[in-house]
Order: C-alpha cells, then structure tokens, then sequence
C-alpha cells in the first residue's frame, strides 16, 4: 500500500463526497442482503448477481444513476473481496459503513496493459490471445506533486511524498477528519535477507513498546504531553457546549485531528521498524501477543499499585495493540518467510543464561535477578532474548506448589 495526502479543489471535493456516499449506499445494501441470508435458503447474491442488481436499482433511482458506476462496482467487489476475508484473522464479517466515519471509494485504472505472469512472461487466455489487465494514469508533475483521474472529478493533485508514483491496477480514496487520501494497491517488495544468520527477538511491552535481543529498545511514538493536554482541553469544552452544536462538532474535529496524527505517526513507525527488522535480520522473532504482559505496567507493582488500572489498561492495550499489529504484519509482508511467532509462555521467567523458569526471578517489572544460576539482567532484554533463541518455555518440575507462573499480585 502506497498512500498520498490528495488535495482536491472544492469543486472536486463535492464530487468525491458524492462517490463516497454512493459506494457506502451500495456497500451497506450488499451487507443489508447477506444478512437476511439464513440456513437453509438459497446462497446470498455473489458479485455477478449484484452487478445485474446494481443495474436495475441504478434504472431505478435517480440519485444512484447520477453517480459513476465503475465506483458503485467497485464499492461490490471491495464487498466480495470482504467476504471472502472474513474468516481471516483480524477481519470478520462486513459491516455498515457509517457516514463521516468510514468515507472512501474505489477507483480502478483506465488503462489497458498487457497482463503478465509472476515470472514476467505474457498471459495469454485459452484461445492464445494477450489478457489486458487495468493501470492507473498517474502523471507526475514534478517534485512533489502528481495527479490521478478521478471519475467525474478530472485531474486531482497528491502530495508526492516518495520518489516515484507506484504502478497499481486499482486506487482508493478516503476522507478521514477533512483530510483526503489516496491509497495504491500495491504489494511492497520483499526486502532481501541480509545472510548473516542473525536472529532477533522482540519482547512487546506497554511502558517500551518493543524490546530487541541486541539490547535496542523501540518506542511507538504516542501523542506528546502537549498534545494529550489538548486532546483533553478539546474534549471538555466539547463536554460543555450545547447538544448538536456547531461548536461541539467543532471541538470533536479537533480531537479527531488530533488522534488522526496519532495513528499517522504509528503508522510511519510500524513502516520504518518493519523495514529495519526486515534488512537487518535473517529471522524475526516475534513474542506471541498476551494480554496479561499488556497490562502488566498499568496494573503497577506492590509498592506502587497503578492508578486507574481499568481505564488506563484498557487504553494502552487498545492503542499499542494496533501499533504491535502493524509492526507484526508489515514484518511479514516485507520478510516473507522469515517472520516467527514465539510462544509467550515463560519467556519472561526463562534465565536466558542458564534456562531454569521460576517465578522469583522476576524481581520487578524491570528486573531479572536468575534464582539458580544469579544472572542479572533487564527483565525485557532477558525476555527478548529467550524469545530470539525461540524458546517455548516449558516447566521446571519444583515440589508443592507451581512457581512457574507469571509475577500475580494477590501472591505477593
Ligand atoms: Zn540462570
């Protein structure tokens, strides 16, 4: 995915706005079918059947018919494609799209290419002929700006903010807080093993976002003190002005804007980490996600019990599992391959020196101090490592009761 800040003229704004109620009109129609859809009757219409469908309500409505239908078609198959996703992991059932919230539409390439296969040769259907695939027209202006068709909108401008416009078949526009984006479906390449053998470890943690075996600590950047005071300035006067004010919803834009930069920020650092991990490691090793270490730093030691542990837990896991997500999955895309999933399991009260698991070993949050062998390290890096050297933990058998559990607070 290659995405540029787009920024259409107000006549074009209209237009696009147009678009994105359209292909959320027929989106939520398509989810309106399925879900009638019970056991026992005929299947739900596929994408064929609600194309000819689109037809008969565009001849219909008025209001439909006025809109382009290649993003009607599109908002059908973004549809299809969802469902067919469902039972992956991370996505579910299609859902409504809501109005201010989920804005966007799919536009797909006017140009006619030859397709090709993966190894470069040309793809020729049963009859010997060239199979044409779809390109989107990007023209590069200079620098820093091109601009991309849109259907009824002409030439709309983006911010180029890498070196070249990517080729894809297919873009999508969004509209998210009043900022326009577009979106080029492309598949980034794999970045090329370094062939050192090395592996790295990532221990994931709530007060340091990533711990590595090589002793480097990550941190997802988050709002700053500043920012967060403003986020809460705005929601308080949000809080005061009237109901269904224009002041309200002025305020909540603000917030929004504000949480928007937020997400950008995650986004740009979940890209860069990816990229490093991916160039700098043969193999990747990744901590297997366990609410439990989530909220370790929000519920607080003894000493120092946590303060607003719901609320606090509760955020920092929402807001950094997103961050830990990303990271994780854009790892994949850019190391196919070489990515692991280590399970979580004891890694936190493994001695990465001498292997012996107990539970006192872990002093605090950030101490390690071995029981067996008096190894001290940082907790995190202790971890990191055990998760680098991929091990799943197991038990140390030890008379009475079970030490091998991770530090609880009411055993203490
Ligand atoms: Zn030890």
């Amino acid at each position: 995915m290659a995405r540029f800040r787009m920024y259409p003229t107000a006549v074009q704004e209209q237009q696009m706005l147009l678009h994105c109620a359209h292909a959320r009109y027929v989106w939520n129609l398509a989810v309106e079918q399925h879900s009638h859809w019970q056991k026992g009757r005929r299947s739900a219409p596929g994408f064929a059947e609600q194309c000819k469908q689109l037809t008969e309500a565009r001849a219909a409505s008025e209001w439909l018919r006025a809109g382009n239908v290649d993003v009607q078609q599109q908002a059908l198959k973004d549809f299809a494609y969802a469902k067919q996703a469902r039972f992956t992991p991370g996505f579910g059932e299609p859902t409504w799209r809501k109005k201010h919230k989920h804005e966007g539409f799919r536009v797909i390439g006017t140009d006619r290419v030859p397709a090709c296969r993966d190894d470069g040769t040309p793809l020729l259907n049963g009859k010997g002929k060239q199979v044409m695939s779809r390109s989107v027209v990007v023209r590069k202006l200079n620098k820093n700006w091109a601009q991309v068709t849109v259907p009824g909108c002409g030439w709309v401008r983006f911010r180029l903010s890498r070196r070249q416009p990517p080729d894809a078949k297919t873009f999508r526009v969004t509209c998210h807080n009043g900022q326009w984006h577009v979106a080029f479906a492309v598949i980034p390449e794999p970045i090329e093993a370094p062939g050192n053998g090395e592996t790295v470890g990532i221990d994931r943690g709530v007060t340091i976002t990533a711990h590595l075996s090589d002793g480097r600590v990550l941190n997802c950047p988050q709002l700053t003190a500043k920012e967060r005071a403003r986020v809460r300035k705005h929601q308080r006067r949000a809080a005061r002005a009237a109901k269904n004010s224009p002041a309200k919803q002025a305020e909540y834009a603000k917030v929004a804007q504000l949480r928007a930069r937020e997400a950008n920020r995650r986004k740009d650092w979940a890209e860069k980490t990816s990229t490093m991990l991916a160039s700098e490691f043969d193999v990747i090793r990744f901590e297997k996600l366990n609410i439990r270490n989530m909220t370790r730093t929000a519920r607080g030691t003894v000493a120092e019990p946590g303060r607003n542990v719901r609320v606090k837990a509760g955020l920092n896991r929402s807001i950094l599992a997103q961050g830990w997500g990303m990271l994780r999955s854009r790892a994949e895309h850019k190391a196919p391959g070489r990515v692991e999933d280590v399970p979580a399991p004891y890694t936190s009260l493994r001695c990465s020196d001498c292997g012996w698991i107990e539970k006192n070993s872990r002093k605090s949050q950030a101490e390690f101090v071995c029981v067996s062998c008096g190894f001290t390290c940082n907790a995190d890096l202790n971890a990191s490592i055990n998760v680098a050297a991929g091990h799943a933990g197991g038990t140390t058998t030890t008379p009475g009761r079970s030490r091998v559990r991770e530090p609880q607070l009411a055993l203490r």
